[in-house]
């Protein structure tokens, strides 16, 4: 078992002793001498071998082995989620959200369009249209009060994304959804143990999509997680994974042969991917200490910059509680933001801006449409910089690229 620090952090200093203390003892260092801070340096120990070992001793190497279940019990658990089933991607469950949702060509989809692409192109790939709405301008997440004016006759899901793992306001978009008779699908790449009043993120909306790709902050390398809160809809998810087929009831038992019944596609990963997901699940506790310690030591270092208005820190809601995703800083403007990040290049650091939003790229003006302005969306966008964040990341390393952001601020 792994020791953890005491809880009273009260400095910089403290921290940082603490996050080296915590450090576990067998870090898995493929290539040691790395002359540049990486933008998601993710804590792989040797649990993750020894899991990929322990799933090629057990044979089982398809989907629905021993790690797969362990997995998804560990979600179910965690996240309050009626059902959990492991994909390739957050994309992946994405995809399995539209087929459920039953999406047809023309049907609308209204989602934010300072996203990732795959919020969008999930449901374009069933024929839908997504509706791009505005975000707000505290937590870049969908703003809440203009869902309800682009709703049309053809709507028929909402697509909240929690942006940098804070959670959107999800009592007015269930209210709103209910009262229009609209599915949830909350794409939660970005939220695993983050919680809205109490209650995790992924666990609200009808279906929620997680991911687990290197950048988020429990990986697999490629990997995400359906959720199901809506029982009516775990039958046909399990077929949609499973290419269209009734397998998982026939290896239930609960029926004597397998055959295609439904659209589907393969979406379940190998066992080895569900090992490699165990053993981060396992350490999440400590993985979201450490990313915590960051997130905390970048946000007190810049708050002396936010009265004279050099910069504005992420801003968090009372009733939500993040989990240390990301940590950005919007800057004055894009010519600022486009000189920090040189300077940081410069210095070996690896930060990055996003996203270019949706309602202005090619497919996006090809396949969606605005709704309302996009004035906080295309303002956002040109002056956000995501700084080095990682639960394999240490204080020296963030002290490092503090005073690079420091200098190149002047
Ligand atoms: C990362 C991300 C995705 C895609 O996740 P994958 O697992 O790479 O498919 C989708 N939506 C958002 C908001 C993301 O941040």
């Amino acid at each position: 078992m792994l020791d953890f620090p005491s809880e009273n952090l009260t400095s910089n200093e403290n921290r940082l002793t603490a996050l080296n203390a915590i450090a576990p003892p067998q870090i898995y260092k493929p290539s040691e001498a790395v002359q540049t801070v990486p933008f998601n340096k993710a804590l792989i120990t040797h649990r993750e071998l020894e899991c990929i070992t322990e799933a090629i001793a057990n044979g089982h190497l398809t989907g629905d082995g021993e790690f797969t279940k362990r997995c998804q019990a560990w979600l179910e658990q965690q996240v309050g989620c009626q059902t959990a089933l492991i994909t390739h991607s957050c994309t992946a469950a994405l995809e399995m959200a539209a087929i459920l949702a039953d999406i047809q060509p023309g049907d609308e989809v209204i989602m934010p369009s300072y996203t990732f692409v795959s919020t969008a192109n999930a449901f374009v790939l069933r024929g839908a249209v997504p509706v791009f709405v505005d975000i707000r301008p505290d937590t870049l997440n969908l703003d809440e009060t203009k869902i309800e004016a682009a709703i049309t006759s053809k709507t028929k899901a909402i697509a909240p994304v929690h942006y940098a793992g804070v959670s959107c306001e999800m009592d007015t978009l269930m209210d709103i959804a209910n009262r229009h008779n609209l599915l949830v699908i909350e794409d939660a790449a970005q939220g695993i143990m983050s919680t809205y009043k109490g209650r995790p993120v992924g666990s609200i909306g009808h279906l929620a999509a997680l991911s687990f790709h290197q950048t988020k902050n429990i990986v697999s390398g490629e990997g995400g997680a359906l959720l199901i809160n809506d029982p009516k809809l775990l039958e046909r998810a399990e077929i949609i994974r499973e290419k269209g087929t009734n397998r998982s009831k026939f290896f239930r038992g609960e029926v004597d042969k397998y055959t295609w019944v439904d659209l589907g596609s393969s979406y379940l990963p190998s066992d080895l991917i569900a090992a490699m997901l165990w053993a981060q699940l396992e350490k999440a506790e400590y993985i979201q200490r450490r990313r915590h310690s960051i997130w905390q030591y970048y946000d007190e270092v810049f708050a002396d910059l936010e009265a004279p208005q050099i910069l504005q820190r992420p801003s968090i809601p009372g009733d939500c509680q993040h989990n240390a995703h990301m940590y950005y800083l919007l800057l004055q403007n894009l010519a600022t933001r486009t000189a920090v990040l040189a300077e940081l290049k410069s210095k070996g650091v690896q930060a990055t801006f996003h996203y270019v939003p949706l309602h202005s790229a090619p497919a996006g003006k090809k396949y969606g449409r605005v709704s309302g302005g996009m004035e906080v969306t295309d303002d956002v966008s040109d002056r956000l910089l995501r700084l080095p964040l990682g639960g394999g990341m240490t204080l020296k390393e963030a002290e490092y690229v503090v005073s690079v952001v420091l200098n190149a601020l002047g």
